[in-house]
C-alpha cells in the first residue's frame, strides 16, 4: 500500500460538502420522503457526501418531466441546435476535468491519473462524437412494388424518430464515463432521459447535471436521480409511460429489467451486462506486450469492468514464462488511495464488493486455486484487494465460470487453435476477448469463431466513441457507441403515399 494522500480543489471539496437533491425537469428537488443517504470513499470508508434518496413518486415527477420536455421544446428544437448542446456539454466536461476527476477518484477509488487520462476525456469524447450525430439521422427513400396494387404509383420513405422518454440506470465502475456511453447518443436522437446513477457513485452525474443546467438544455431534458436500485431503479423500470430503458450492470438485476418491462408497458430495452471474457496468448505472441496487456487487461479499474481480460489462456508452450511475468506484473502493481500520485490501483468500490470478491478468492483456494500473485485483501481499512493470478483452475471451478468483478485473473494452459475456440465460448457471456499472436490471419479466422462482442487483436480495452461495445449472450442486448447504438434511440416510420 502507498501512503495516503487527500488534496483535492477547493471546487471539488466544496462541491462534496453539500447535500445533494434530486434534478427533475431543470430544478434541483429534495426527494419526496426527505430522505438522503451517504456517499462513502471507498480508500477510507468515510462518508464524503450526501445525496437524495429517491422513491418511486419521485421517479414518477422525473418522468412526467421528461415527457413534457419531449413534447415540449426539445422536439421543437433543429437537429443543429441540439448537436451544438451535446458540444457544448463536452467543452464544460472539458473545462472541469480535473475536478470531475477528483470527484470520481473520492467516490469511486480509482488513480486520479486514471480518471484524468481515460474517465473524464473519454466522457468528452463520447459527447462530441454524439453531437455530430444529431444532423445525421437519415432515413431512406425505397422504391416499392406493392404487388397487390398492380398499375399504381407510390412513394415511401422512412423516418426516424426518438423513441422517446428513456431510463438509464447506470453502475459503480465508471460512473461519469457510462453516464455519457447513455447521455450522449439518447440525446443526439432526440430523446429525454431520466438517469439513475448507482447508489455507490452518484457524486459525478450530480455535477454533470450542473453542467447540463449551465449548458442551456431545456428544463427536464435530462433529469437525475439518486436512490438505490430497488426504491428508484425498479419503479422506473417498471413505469408505464418510459418508453425505454438502457441498463448497464450485473446479469441478475438485467433479468429484473427485462421482467419490469414484461410486466408493465414492454417498454423497449437495452442491456449491457456481465463479461468473463478471454484472452489468448498463442507462442509466437510478441511476449513483451501479451504479459503487458495480459495484466492490464484484467487489473486496469481494479478489475472492475465488464470486457475485463479475466480468463487468461496461454499456450502450454509458454505458459510458465507468461505466469511469471504477470504474476510478477500484478506484484509490483502499487496499490492505494487514488489521489496518492503513487498509486496505479485504488480500492474496489465498496464493502459489499470487498466481501464478494473475498468470497471468491476463498471459494477459488477451496476447489484447488493456486495463487501465483496476491489472494487476499490488503489491510483493514479501506476495500483493497491484492492482485491476483490464479493458476491450477478448471473449467468448472466457479472462479472460471463467474464473474469476480476484481482483480482476480484465472490462468490455464490451451494446446491448438480449435480448442481455445472452443474454450474462449465456453461461458454464458460474450462480452470481450484478446488474440495475441504474430499470425494475423489466423487471429482473424479466430476472431470470427469467438461469439463475443469486442475481439482485440493484440491490444486490450481499446475503446473508441465510434466503436459499438456490448455483449452476445448472456452479455446483454444491443450496442452502446458507434452509430450503432443510435439504433436503440430511433424508432423506424414508414411513410407511404399513392401519387
Ligand atoms: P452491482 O451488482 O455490480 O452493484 P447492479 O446491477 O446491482 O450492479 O447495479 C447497477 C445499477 O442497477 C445500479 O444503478 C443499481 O442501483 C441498479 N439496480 C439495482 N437493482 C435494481 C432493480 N431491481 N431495478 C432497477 N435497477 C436496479
Amino acid at each position: 500500500m502507498t501512503a495516503e494522500k487527500h488534496n483535492i480543489s477547493d471546487q471539488a471539496n466544496q462541491f462534496l460538502n453539500r447535500t445533494h437533491k434530486l434534478f427533475i425537469g431543470g430544478q434541483w428537488v429534495e426527494a419526496q420522503s426527505g430522505q438522503t443517504f451517504d456517499v462513502v470513499n471507498p480508500a477510507t470508508g468515510q462518508v464524503i457526501s450526501k445525496v437524495a434518496r429517491g422513491g418511486s413518486g419521485d421517479v414518477d415527477l422525473a418522468v412526467k418531466a421528461a415527457r413534457k420536455a419531449f413534447e415540449g421544446p426539445w422536439s421543437k428544437m433543429t437537429s443543429s441546435e441540439r448537436g451544438k448542446l451535446i458540444w457544448k456539454l463536452g467543452d464544460l466536461l472539458e473545462q472541469h476535468l480535473t475536478e470531475f476527476a477528483e470527484l470520481e477518484t473520492m467516490d469511486n477509488g480509482k488513480p486520479l491519473a486514471v480518471a484524468k487520462f481515460a474517465d473524464v476525456p473519454l466522457a468528452v469524447d463520447m459527447f462530441r462524437y454524439m453531437a455530430g450525430w444529431t444532423t445525421k439521422i437519415e432515413g431512406s427513400t425505397i422504391p416499392v412494388s406493392v404487388p397487390t396494387a398492380p398499375g399504381g404509383e407510390f412513394l415511401s420513405y422512412t423516418h426516424r424518430e426518438p423513441v422517446g422518454v428513456v431510463g438509464q440506470i447506470i453502475p459503480w465502475n465508471f460512473p461519469l464515463l457510462m453516464a455519457a456511453w447513455k447521455l450522449a447518443p439518447a440525446l443526439a436522437a432526440g430523446c429525454t432521459v431520466i438517469l439513475k446513477p448507482a447508489e455507490e457513485t452518484p457524486v459525478t452525474a450530480l455535477r454533470l447535471a450542473e453542467l447540463v443546467q449551465e449548458a442551456g438544455f431545456p428544463e427536464g431534458v435530462v433529469n437525475i436521480i439518486t436512490g438505490f436500485g430497488e426504491e428508484t431503479g425498479a419503479p422506473l423500470a417498471a413505469h408505464m409511460d418510459v418508453d425505454k430503458i438502457a441498463f448497464t450492470g450485473s446479469t441478475e438485476v438485467g433479468r429484473l429489467i427485462v421482467q419490469a418491462a414484461g410486466t408493465s408497458n414492454l417498454k423497449k430495452l437495452t442491456l449491457e451486462l456481465g463479461g468473463k471474457s478471454p484472452n489468448i496468448i498463442f507462442p509466437d505472441a510478441n511476449l513483451k506486450a501479451a504479459i503487458a496487456g495480459a495484466a492490464s487487461g484484467i487489473f486496469f479499474n481494479q478489475g472492475q469492468c465488464c470486457c475485463a481480460g479475466s480468463r487468461l489462456y496461454v499456450h502450454q508452450d509458454i505458459f510458465d514464462e507468461v505466469i511469471e511475468g504477470v504474476s510478477a506484473r500484478a506484484k509490483k502493481i502499487r496499490v492505494g488511495h487514488g489521489l496518492d500520485p503513487q498509486a496505479q490501483m485504488g480500492p474496489l468500490v465498496s464493502h459489499d464488493q470487498l466481501a464478494r470478491v473475498c468470497n471468491f478468492l476463498e471459494e477459488g483456494a477451496k476447489e484447488g486455486a493456486v495463487a501465483k500473485a496476491g489472494g487476499k485483501r490488503i489491510g483493514d481499512s479501506g476495500y483493497f484487494v491484492e492482485p491476483t493470478v490464479l493458476v491450477d483452475t478448471k473449467a468448472n471451478m466457479k472462479v472460471v465460470q463467474e464473474e469476480i468483478f476484481g482483480p482476480v485473473v484465472v490462468a490455464m494452459p490451451f494446446t491448438d487453435v480449435d480448442e481455445i475456440a472452443a474454450t474462449a465460448n465456453d461461458s454464458i457471456y460474450g462480452l470481450a476477448a484478446g488474440i495475441w499472436t504474430q499470425n494475423i490471419s489466423m487471429a482473424h479466422k479466430l476472431a470470427r469463431r469467438i461469439r463475443a462482442g469486442s475481439v482485440w487483436v493484440n491490444c486490450y480495452n481499446v475503446f473508441d466513441a465510434s466503436l459499438p461495445f456490448g455483449g452476445y449472450k448472456q452479455s446483454g442486448w444491443g450496442r452502446e457507441m458507434g452509430k450503432e447504438v443510435l439504433n436503440n434511440y430511433l424508432e423506424v416510420k414508414a411513410v407511404t403515399t399513392q401519387l
